[in-house]
């Protein structure tokens, strides 16, 4: 996934004023807020917003942006994405002489990460929805020892190299001058503690690997590449923060008749030239039960019918979808004497070749039977 540019997301200029772009925000947000707008992907799109706001509406890191694009020094822009940027900051901050503030306190509440799930279902369970369950691999806070890592009885120490603070400040003498780099600190890697003795069940980490099962309600008329939020469902928080969101991606598998388009159905109904010809009434499949359709005689190959209301019901509320049945004349290839006979004599006394197309094949045989 590719990050859209962050002047294209609230829809401005370059040059923008910082009035016309807390203006858009204002806008955008309120369409968007996941309480108002039910749309499924609203959410995101509520973020992407806020992400570009947020950057944007800051002179400095405009100016950076600007420069440099998502790909910015200090960081990078918003957190909360699929996965963290780690190691990302720290990059960065050496070459760029540190002087980042933007790593926060290490024991600050922190929200846990948002976790996508590719859910596969079947053509009918996005039209009418479902009930189901699902398994997901989750970190639990460590039971034993309450997450905190240490064993039961004992509590983590206070990094001495960093004085708690995660991070170390580094003079580096260069050709330039003297330069402070801050670093991660690799004695306790960013934590700010140290775990004497560690919890025998975690072994330290604080968290334990678990599946968790989840219910999930495939909403009805959800099309492929739809995405559903669960929330609460993802990473837990760190020191006391809340979870992440989960975020459920469907993936329609491809019916073996039906085709989707939106909420209407399309389906391809083969005809014999007799029925097209003559007219018939045909029981045609829908999601919904078989219908009758009757073809008038004279039908040609790629018309349309309607059938009002038997495609899919709108995932956000707004109506009914359609059937649409496109005809297809199949022409037989396999043929006895006797139909080819019978098809020789419909030619015969026919004779419906448009005139630009000139002489056939066709044409010279039917004069030669006439004898002229
Ligand atoms: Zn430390
Ligand atoms: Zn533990």
């Amino acid at each position: 996934m590719s990050k859209r540019d962050y002047y294209e997301v609230l829809g401005v200029s370059k040059s923008a004023s910082q009035d016309e772009i807390k203006k858009a925000y204002r806008k955008l947000s309120k369409q968007y807020h996941p309480d108002i707008n039910k749309e499924p992907d609203a959410d995101v799109k509520f973020k992407e917003i806020a992400e570009a706001y947020e950057v944007l509406s800051d002179d400095n890191k405009r100016a950076q942006y600007d420069q440099f694009g998502h790909e910015a020094p200090g960081g990078g822009f918003g957190g909360g994405g699929f996965s963290g940027f780690g190691g990302f900051e720290d990059i960065f901050s050496s070459f760029f002489g540190g002087g980042s503030s933007r790593r926060s306190d290490p024991n600050a509440p922190r929200k846990g990460d948002d976790l996508q799930y590719r859910m596969n279902i079947s053509f009918e369970d996005a039209v009418f929805g479902k009930q189901t369950e699902i398994e997901i691999p989750t970190e639990e806070s460590c039971g034993t020892c309450n997450g905190s890592g240490a064993k039961p009885g004992t509590s983590p120490k206070t990094c001495s190299s960093c004085n708690g603070s995660g991070q170390i400040n580094q003079t580096v003498e260069t050709p330039f001058g003297r330069m402070v780099n801050r670093k991660t600190c690799g004695t306790c890697r960013g934590t700010g503690k140290i775990i004497v003795e560690k919890c025998s069940t975690c072994h330290g980490a604080g968290a334990v690997h678990k599946r968790k099962k989840i219910k999930v309600t495939i909403p009805a008329g959800v099309d492929d590449g739809q995405q559903l939020r669960v929330s609460g469902q993802g990473e837990p928080g760190k020191n006391g923060g809340p979870a992440g969101d989960l975020y459920i991606l469907f993936n329609v598998r491809e019916h073996e008749y039906f085709e989707r388009d939106g909420d209407d159905i399309y389906y391809e109904l083969k005809l014999t030239f007799p029925q097209a010809s003559l007219g018939d009434e045909i029981e045609i499949p829908t999601v919904h039960g078989k219908v009758k359709l009757k073809i008038p005689a004279g039908t040609q190959s790629g018309e349309k019918f309607r059938i009002k209301d038997k495609g899919v019901k709108n995932v956000h509320g707004y109506g009914q979808g359609h059937q649409y049945v496109i005809v297809k004349v199949v022409t037989p290839t396999k043929l006895t004497e006797k139909q080819k006979q019978l098809l020789r004599d419909f030619a015969e006394i026919s004779g419906d070749i448009p005139e630009e197309q000139g002489s056939s094949l066709f044409d010279r045989i039917k004069k030669t039977l006439k004898g002229d």
